[in-house]
């Protein structure tokens, strides 16, 4: 557990569309070369500020440093990350969880195809700034993401995945609004063809990562009017 308190305002619980991962340039694989469901997957529990911070990023912002922007970003600093670098996952402390990180928190990446690799990434990342021990901050994504399935959602909006239709996107996100009861952040990445399509959802969550909030802020988005889901 990270040494001092992390002051943060809120956590984005966010999901991955695995056929918006697949049909990119760069591809995928399977944990275990085992297709996992045709469902969201966690990519992380990320403690985010509300307002952007450090007055030196926005003083320099302001006089157009690039060369500061390019490592900070236009805004300050956004959110705490790695505020704990020697707090190693340990795989005994979420023994109990594996089964179903293994089905909710899949990693898609070629690069190593170990899921806990992922998730001792996104631990190290991330979670050492939660203010939560190993295993409630893996608990408490599981239980979030098990109150909400986006997919369902978005089938009983009439939005299924399909690799030739488009959907609304205002329509993504009044479906998301209305079956979860809060308004969550959408990205978008492009497919190998170049189009449009909904890749990650952001849900808002509170400092305790037990109840899901209203996002406290928009967020750029390379979402076009219209978008697509790909079938996975
Ligand atoms: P990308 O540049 O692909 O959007 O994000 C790269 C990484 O930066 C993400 O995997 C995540 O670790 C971190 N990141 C991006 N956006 C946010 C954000 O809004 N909040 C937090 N906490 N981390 C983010
Ligand atoms: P972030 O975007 O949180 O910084 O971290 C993403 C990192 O985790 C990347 O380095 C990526 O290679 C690795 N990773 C492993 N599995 C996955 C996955 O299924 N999805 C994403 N987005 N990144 C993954």
């Amino acid at each position: 557990v990270s040494s001092a308190s992390e002051k943060f305002d809120f956590f984005y619980l966010v999901q991955q569309w695995p056929g918006s991962f697949c049909d990119t340039r760069q591809g995928c694989c399977f944990p275990d070369d085992t297709k996992p469901a045709a469902a969201f997957g966690i990519h992380g529990l990320w403690p985010n500020y509300a307002k952007c911070r450090g007055r030196q990023g926005l003083v320099r912002a302001m006089l157009g440093d690039d060369a500061f922007l390019s490592t900070v970003g236009r805004r300050g600093k956004c959110w705490p990350e790695y505020c704990d670098d020697g707090n190693e996952l340990s795989p005994w402390e979420i023994r109990d969880l594996v089964a179903s990180l293994d089905r909710s928190w899949p990693t898609l990446s070629c690069k190593n195809r170990r899921s806990f690799q992922f998730w001792s990434y996104e631990w190290k990342k991330h979670g050492t700034c939660s203010n939560l021990e190993p295993h409630d901050y893996f608990a408490r994504a599981l239980a979030l993401k098990a109150k909400h399935d986006l997919a369902e959602i978005l089938a009983d909006a009439g939005i299924v995945p399909s690799d030739t239709e488009t959907y609304p996107v205002s329509s993504v996100r009044d479906a998301i609004a209305q079956g979860t009861g809060f308004v969550a952040n959408l990205e978008c990445n492009r497919d190998a063809d170049g189009e449009a399509q909904l890749f990650q959802v952001y849900q808002c969550v509170d400092r305790d990562a037990k109840d899901l909030i209203d996002c406290p802020l928009a967020m750029p988005t390379k979402c076009t009017d219209r978008v697509k889901l790909p079938v996975f």
